[in-house]
């Protein structure tokens, strides 16, 4: 478990163990107006990236709104706001993928927010589902799954889909990480979505039985496999590629001369496209600064500051990030199926995986 508390972090611990204390000095005290408690804004954040402090230095810089900042994995995150419950000093969560988004919000963390400039902002597919009161989370970032293969060993016409990692062709030459992962979650869940869950499980059952090893590792460690021939494809997130092929060290040179990489399903659904997203907490204390923090994510200058901390696509049109290694992966089709879908077939893929033992 990775948590990072800074000095300046911690005024969030230290303000919520003082909250009592705070509250009846306030009532004491002569009274203040009600925009200064608005001067403040808690985050609980699963993405800590180089780009975080202008993105947040600008936010304050136009509001006047400071940042305390808790970062940490989206499970200790979300464990947290569990056990804080009502009590919880958090305004915003930020997480990553669809399936975790959409666990808060089935645990009921999040308060739906009504933004005309969320909406016309983040395009409808990309947000959670509005029941009238508004979404309960918005997506601020987008990435794809995608297929890598040896180039020596695997010809791309032979993995044009996702579906085609279940031929018996293939046989001893698969990687992936574990069926239970988020990522896996979302795409599996994705998969049952478009075929139906019963042909989700077939096309799950001849996956896992083309295993070259058992699930282990991260996204990373499945390029890196198929760059030594460990196996001839496996599944990645395009910001783990374009890590490696930004990067300069020459072990990770090598390993991107080694590997190609396919956009699925380009004549069927499209490629399966995930997010980072967030949402105002139910219990936020500042709930104006809240929305105002999630409208200031969707601006093209935020955008461009989040997609390019982490080789991301913004989800505003408008926005454009300049980040020439991923646009060097070309254009691509994206499924358009809704993420508020992919976030709740997650339930399916979690039957799916244990059925076919994904694991
Ligand atoms: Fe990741």
């Amino acid at each position: 478990m990775h948590i990072i508390v800074s000095e300046r972090k911690s005024n969030v611990i230290r303000r919520a163990a003082l909250l009592p204390l705070l509250a009846l000095s306030l009532s004491l005290a002569i009274p203040v107006p009600s925009t200064a408690q608005d001067k403040v804004l808690n985050l609980y954040s699963a993405r800590h990236y180089q780009t975080d402090e202008a993105l947040y230095a600008n936010f304050t810089r136009q509001t006047g709104i400071r940042i305390n900042r808790i970062e940490a994995g989206d499970e200790p995150l979300l464990e947290r706001l569990r056990s804080e419950g009502a009590n919880s000093p958090a305004d915003v969560l930020l997480l990553v993928d669809a399936a975790r988004l959409w666990r808060a919000q089935i645990d009921g963390l999040f308060q739906p927010v009504r933004s005309r400039v969320l909406e016309s902002r983040i395009p409808a597919h990309l947000r959670a589902k509005d029941d009238g009161k508004g979404s309960d989370w918005f997506a601020f970032s987008t990435r794809a799954r995608v297929i890598v293969y040896n180039k020596e060993t695997l010809r791309p016409e032979e993995v044009p889909t996702y579906e085609s990692l279940a031929n018996p062709g293939l046989k001893g030459k698969v990687c992936t990480r574990s069926g239970a992962h988020p990522y896996m979650l979302s795409l599996i869940g994705s998969i049952s979505e478009h075929l139906g869950q019963p042909a989700a499980e077939e096309w799950a059952r001849g996956v896992v039985a083309n295993f070259a090893r058992s699930p282990r590792g991260g996204d990373t460690d499945q390029i890196r496999a198929v760059a030594t021939g460990e196996c001839a494809v496996a599944l990645t997130n395009t910001y783990y590629l374009v890590r490696l092929m930004r990067s300069t060290k020459p072990e990770d040179q090598a390993v991107v001369a080694k590997v190609g990489m396919v956009w699925p399903n380009q004549k069927g659904v499209g490629t399966h496209v995930n997010v980072s997203g967030g949402g105002v907490l139910k219990n936020a204390p500042h709930r104006e600064a809240a929305i105002r923090f999630l409208e200031y994510l969707a601006s093209d200058e935020a955008q461009v500051y989040l997609a390019n901390g982490n080789n991301e696509w913004p989800v505003v049109k408008s926005a454009t990030t300049g980040n020439a290694v991923l646009d060097s992966l070309g254009a691509f089709k994206a499924d358009s199926l809704s993420i508020a879908a992919v976030g709740r077939a997650q339930i399916n893929a979690a039957r799916i995986i244990d059925r076919v033992n994904w694991r």
